[in-house]
């Protein structure tokens, strides 16, 4: 089968109305779609169910820690299915492992799909699992029917997403040495863990991906959220990937004796950190949008039944897909703790320990997405990814785009996580067409 055939009018649909983006030269005019090859859902949840084992915990997930045995044998599991691709597996300085097919034509930069198999301690058996091998399935189903892209594809599994997306931030920006010697999870360096894996930290360079280098990256995804779910739609074509920024907050008062000290005399943190606590909510809900606002963290000092408490600690965070937004919020609630310390004599400091900017999917490969999805008869929604994904980093050097799929209940990172079979083979599917799409597309 020709793949142009099948590809022409699904790209000419996507690419209609996307900005920045515009069809190749070869795929003005042409046939109605015939046929769209599927994905062999089966054989991808089988897949699933097999990933299962490693690391398996006795509530029915995964504990796969990067650079612990699970997450090789994982990995191990991930190759095996990549060489039954036919494609060409190595494993780049970084620790990530690639599956590489050629295009026709050699010196197109490469469109790069996948995502990860390590967990979180206790985790779930679809997050990052769904994305690596359905990507391995898509190009399982083009060596099958005999497709062939114009750029070369690299199915991708990240090394370390969980402990904070290392392996794409390793390829994405210009790493300092002291990084590498952050201690994971699992107990190992990053510098060791790339090792454990088959890496080389001392050739990083060599694996670094800069503007130019990709084409497009896609990823495909479990919601982690319960939006697609609650709404019963089949896929999420994600608008971007939040900005989170975390601070210390330090409240001072001033210990003293809860027997003796006049409740109109007192300077009360705890009783600061409470009206605190109920101002970051009345902030964070008083505008329309999908911001979030939490105060996750608190200790009082010095933390006895029979002492006002003379000092807080706390943690504030907000996110949200417009960073703007986020320092709005931050400056408001600010101004409001000066209004809580003044009120009975307590003092608010604040100290960022967490940035991470937010992510824009490239919105040509959002128009993409959407109709890989309407082209399926799949219905779905634009949301953004409260959750952090490789993708954000991604983001850094080449568009980007992400598919989500339901979870039930909404539950992740959890023993009890889980999507359908029929959704993950619709995701997959829309992966493929994402895919083909993507190889017509120009991207400004
Ligand atoms: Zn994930």
């Amino acid at each position: 089968m020709k793949r142009r055939d099948f590809t022409r009018t699904l790209a000419a649909a996507a690419l209609a109305t996307v900005p920045g983006a515009r069809l190749g030269a070869a795929s003005t005019g042409g046939a109605p779609v015939a046929r769209v090859p599927r994905i062999n859902g089966e054989r991808l949840n089988g897949w699933l169910t097999a990933i299962s084992e490693f690391g398996r915990n006795p509530a029915g997930g995964v504990t796969r820690l990067a650079y612990g045995e699970a997450d090789l044998a994982a990995r191990a599991f991930v190759t095996q299915r990549m060489l039954e691709a036919k494609l060409t597996v190595v494993v780049d300085a970084a620790g990530n492992i690639y599956g590489k097919r050629a295009g026709a034509d050699a010196s197109a930069a490469p469109i790069i799909f996948g995502s990860h198999v390590d967990s979180v301690p206790e985790g779930g058996n679809f997050d990052g699992n769904v994305g690596t091998l359905a990507a391995i399935e898509v190009a399982r189903t083009f060596a099958e029917q005999g497709v062939t892209t114009r750029h070369p594809l690299w199915v991708v599994c990240w090394q370390n997403e969980e402990g904070g997306t290392w392996g794409s931030h390793l390829v994405t920006a210009d790493v300092a040495g002291t990084e590498l010697s952050t201690v994971a999870r699992s107990g190992k360096s990053i510098g060791d863990g790339i090792r454990y894996l088959g890496g080389d930290p001392t050739k990083l360079a060599a694996a670094r991906l800069r503007k130019g280098d990709v084409h497009g990256y896609l990823e495909l995804h479990i919601e982690q959220g319960g939006l697609l779910d609650r709404q019963k739609l089949d896929i999420g074509v994600v608008e971007g990937i939040v900005g989170l920024r975390e601070w210390d907050v330090t409240i001072d008062g001033f210990a003293n004796h809860a027997g003796t000290t006049p409740m109109n005399e007192r300077r009360d943190a705890m009783l600061a950190a409470a009206r605190f606590t109920e101002m970051v909510n009345r902030i964070v809900t008083a505008e329309s949008g999908r911001q979030v606002g939490t105060v996750g963290r608190i200790q009082a000092f010095p933390g006895a039944p029979n002492v006002v408490p003379g000092k807080v600690t706390c943690t504030l965070e907000l996110r949200d897909l417009d960073d703007r937004k986020i320092q709005t919020l931050y400056e408001a609630i600010v101004a409001e703790s000066q209004k809580i310390g003044a009120r009975n004599g307590t003092t608010f400091s604040y100290h960022e320990f967490v940035t991470h900017e937010s992510a824009r999917c490239d919105a040509g490969v959002r128009t993409i997405i959407g109709a890989a999805a309407a082209t399926r008869g799949f219905a779905t929604m634009s949301l953004p990814s409260g959750a952090g994904h490789d993708a954000q980093n991604l983001a850094r050097v080449c568009p980007m785009g992400m598919i989500f799929i339901p979870s039930v209940d909404g539950i992740s990172h959890s023993p009890r996580e889980f999507s359908r079979p029929r959704d993950i083979t619709n995701g997959a599917d829309v992966l493929l067409g994402a895919v083909l799409a993507m190889d017509e597309a120009t991207f400004r």
